[in-house]
């Protein structure tokens, strides 16, 4: 059976890292591109580093797309200097606190200009339960109403597909882990540094994932004072 030909969503997060994974390994598709978008975040440098490191070990082409204007209308933690993210789980006001205008809807169609262009099948990216919790963009409905513009704004028609909607982050730790996913490439903070910072809210769901799985390799390996 022909592979379907798939690109992905790449940030080197835990999400797309263990999205793209489970894409090749249980669902029949050929993951060919992998595309990383710089928008001025704090994390940046380390989101491409990780993504050019993961895309090597899978043997996957990687591009990055810088959007500068993205930077210069968002005004929350994830961009500023000056601004800490919040650090509560699950609340609108975290949600607020790391908003990009338009951010999943926006790569997501930048990535249905590339199937269009080059005839890819599917687009994949890091949507799941527990996000979705907290970002409207990481929801079943978004997914399917993506995927039905595509049908009238594309030629190829495109199906956006989120392999991990369905799990939370424990589960995601624990399919990783299951399926020898590289954990070790993962930069899922929204701080930049050597190491995680261990305190913002996508440093606070990674480590309690991990610990709930017992990875304390993991835990040592990305996070700062875990010695
Ligand atoms: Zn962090």
């Amino acid at each position: 059976m022909n592979k379907h030909k798939a690109l992905i969503l790449l940030s080197g997060g835990l999400d797309s890292l263990v999205a793209l994974d489970y894409s090749i390994k249980h669902l029949n598709y050929d993951v060919l591109l992998a595309l990383t978008f710089d928008y001025g975040q704090k994390s940046a440098e380390k989101e491409i580093e990780t993504s050019a490191k993961i895309c090597h070990y899978y043997g996957i082409r990687h591009k990055v797309i810088t959007l500068d204007w993205l930077k210069e209308i968002t005004k929350t933690g994830l961009v500023s200097e000056n601004m800490i993210p919040e650090t509560n789980f699950h609340t609108p006001e975290s949600a607020s606190s790391v908003w990009v205008p338009n951010r999943n809807a926006l790569f997501l169609n930048i990535a249905g200009s590339f199937c269009d262009a080059i005839g890819y099948e599917y687009i994949i990216y890091g949507g799941n339960k527990e996000e979705g919790e907290t970002f409207p963009d990481n929801t079943e409905n978004f997914r399917k109403k993506v995927s039905d513009l595509f049908k009238t704004s594309t030629l190829v028609h495109p199906e956006v597909t989120a392999p991990l909607i369905n799990y939370n982050k424990d589960d995601i730790v624990r399919i990783a882990v299951r399926d020898s996913v590289p954990l070790e490439f993962v930069w899922s903070c929204y701080n930049k540094g050597s190491k995680h910072c261990g305190k913002c809210e996508s440093c606070n769901n990674l480590k309690k994932a991990l610990i709930t799985n017992q990875c304390e390799r993991y835990l040592n390996i990305l996070f700062e004072n875990e010695k």
